[in-house]
């Protein structure tokens, strides 16, 4: 039952999932907690200092919907190095999310068919189905790769847009040079919008970054500082794509998000200017050390991006297999969350050495069968 005054539209969001382990999440005292899905370390000293001074300055106006000049202007002269692409235009979005809504507002019809790949971020399907579109999953287990001739076999006269995510989030895998190039050229060739979303474009451990603007210019990116500089709360992102749609979303930003807040946008255009080196290596070492802890006891693919591991659960479903390490203190989200299997679950290693540790240490206790 729900209240009267609800819309429809509101039904296509279920959260009952992911609401079942928070809650169970709740009763634990001090959880060896590896769930989250945000950096560990502290945003750059220079970020914070540089968004104090934009409140003490007087920068707490709204800014241009498009975005501050000051970070809007470094953005468009950094992509425009980047890819030299004529029509490729820049707006500063209210984070990453904002980025996805309004993209999807911006291009989907009702009835418009959204390729999306499974496993996927929790928003992709649940925006699709808000704006009335159909989110037509293709699988990529048991490895996680993109198969471009897959995606070709998929295609219909429907299909508006692919839903693109590497480094992945929850799998922690990055498509390689081949299948982003291939998807890309066939999204080219069938004239389908091709959205990036490469929000973990800094976190790639083995080979560099590609992003599919790289073979497709039409390709539509979005990006920002939440998982880079830590600023997780201070929802600065971007978008940049064919100048007619990124004019569109800026549209459509006037009359619902206005603009990213203004201060944090100050910030990020610092952010610009500050390396995460240092934090990068430390991610490497952390994504070792649960590759290495898990062994040959867990199936996992491994991953070279983002700060996430999605091993296969040994025994029952995934969810089954997560309540159990919840009853032993170690807290992990589900794989049936981010797919429509509930075989695997997602660790996040954005954690103290410590935590990681005591974490593998229960995995490999469980990973026989329920501790009696
Ligand atoms: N895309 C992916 C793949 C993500 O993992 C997240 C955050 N968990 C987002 C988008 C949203 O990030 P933001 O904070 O920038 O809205």
């Amino acid at each position: 039952m729900s209240h009267p005054w609800i819309a429809e539209r509101t039904r296509a969001f279920d959260s009952s999932g992911i609401r079942k382990v928070f809650d169970l999440a709740a009763q634990m005292e001090n959880p060896i907690n590896l769930s989250i899905g945000q950096p560990d370390f502290a945003v750059p000293e220079p970020v914070q200092q540089a968004c104090i001074q934009a409140i003490q300055s007087g920068k707490n106006s709204y800014s241009l919907t498009q975005g501050a000049p000051v970070l809007r202007d470094k953005l468009q002269a950094q992509i425009d190095e980047e890819y030299g692409h004529a029509d490729r235009r820049v707006f500063v979005s209210s984070g990453t999310s904002g980025g996805l809504v309004l993209s999807v507002l911006s291009l989907i019809n009702p009835g418009d068919e959204v390729l999306v790949f499974d496993p996927f971020f929790v928003m992709y399907k649940p925006l699709v189905d808000l704006v009335g579109g159909r989110t037509v999953l293709i699988d990529t287990y048991p490895d996680f790769r993109i198969d471009p001739q897959q995606v070709a076999r998929s295609l219909t006269p429907r299909t508006k847009m692919i839903l693109l995510n590497s480094p992945s989030n929850p799998t922690g895998v990055t498509a390689g040079e081949d299948e982003i190039r291939g998807l890309a050229e066939l999204a080219a060739e069938r004239e389908i919008a091709l959205v990036s979303d490469e929000i973990y474009r800094q976190f790639c451990y083995d080979t560099p970054f590609v992003s599919p603007a790289r073979f497709n210019d039409q390709t539509i990116v979005i990006d920002g500082f939440s998982k880079s500089h830590a600023m997780t709360g201070w929802r600065v992102g971007y978008v940049h794509g064919p100048a007619e749609i990124v004019d569109t979303m800026t549209k459509l930003q006037q009359y619902s998000f206005v603009c990213a807040p203004h201060p944090a946008q100050w910030a990020a255009a610092t952010a610009m200017e500050v390396g995460i080196d240092q934090h990068l290596e430390a991610y490497r070492r952390k994504r070792d050390l649960i590759c290495e802890g898990l062994g040959d006891r867990y199936q996992l693919v491994r991953p070279n991006g983002a700060f996430y591991a999605f091993p296969r659960a040994p025994w029952g479903t995934g969810t089954e297999f997560v309540t159990e390490a919840i009853r032993n203190n170690l807290l992990i989200i589900p794989g049936g969350i981010f797919s429509q299997h509930d075989t695997h679950f997602r660790i996040s290693y954005a954690a103290d050495d410590d935590v990681i540790r005591r974490g593998i240490d229960v995995l490999c206790k469980l990973a026989d069968g329920p501790l009696k």
